[in-house]
């Protein structure tokens, strides 16, 4: 097979690698394109026949807010890719061995915009993870919404996070994207020009 060169033009931005990474950083900068309707078209190219790391992938509430802003279904999400929700994390034996710790993994501050962590329990020297009500949450084993005459209501305004396997992920965020070229090819060069890489070398050429 003879290597070929795939030459992006003026406006057109190409991300190599389509994992989780790649696909949220293609939807995210098409998404500013359409919105700003700059004309900049966005490609990935990515390589069937090399895979993902494919681990499994602790996300901040940001991914919520994400799949929420591209208008993507949570419900969908967590039926199509396994995710699971995560409320924080548990560090075991943390100051000595039989003391455990949970740690929220966002501020509901910082995610909520409206909602502060209860500082008044916080200055009543109740710890951190006490006032937050994913705490609660995790204790009681309990999802972020209630049940009411058959309707899903969330319990509270916080975003929470999850926990995946990146390489479902990436693949349904692959079948989620719109107006995004996909090239699969392996990419074995580049060359470089003066404003820096100027061209890829493909092995199939990039149909
Ligand atoms: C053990 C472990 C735990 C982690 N935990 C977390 C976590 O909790 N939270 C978190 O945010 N991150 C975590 N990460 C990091 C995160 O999983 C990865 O860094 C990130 O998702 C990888 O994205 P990537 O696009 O770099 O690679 P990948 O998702 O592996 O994708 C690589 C892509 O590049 C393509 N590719 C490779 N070579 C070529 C080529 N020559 N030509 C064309 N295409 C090519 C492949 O086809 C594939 O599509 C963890 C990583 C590891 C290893």
């Amino acid at each position: 097979m003879t290597d070929r060169g795939f030459r992006p033009w003026p406006g057109h931005v190409v991300i190599v690698g389509g994992g989780t990474a790649g696909w949220l950083a293609a939807m995210m900068l098409s998404d500013v394109a359409r919105r700003r309707q700059t004309g900049t078209r966005v490609t990935v190219i990515e390589s069937s026949r090399i895979g993902v790391i494919g681990v499994g992938e602790g996300s901040t509430a940001v991914f919520r807010q994400m799949l929420r802003h591209f208008g993507l279904d949570e419900g969908e999400f967590l039926a199509e890719t396994g995710a699971t929700i995560k409320y924080g994390i548990r560090h075991r034996d943390w100051r000595r061995k039989g003391h455990s710790y949970d740690g929220p993994i966002d501020d509901p501050h910082l995610v909520t915009g409206r909602v502060r962590l209860d500082a008044y329990a916080v200055a009543a020297g109740r710890s951190v993870t006490e006032a937050h009500l994913f705490q609660h949450l995790l204790n009681g084993q309990k999802a972020p919404v209630a049940e009411r005459e058959g309707r899903q209501i969330p319990v509270g305004p916080f975003d929470h996070a999850y926990h995946f396997d990146q390489a479902l992920v990436g693949r349904w965020l692959r079948r989620k994207a719109r107006g995004i070229a996909l090239i699969d090819d392996q990419v074995t060069g580049i060359e470089t020009g003066e404003a820096g890489i100027a061209a890829l070398r493909l092995e199939a050429g990039g149909g």
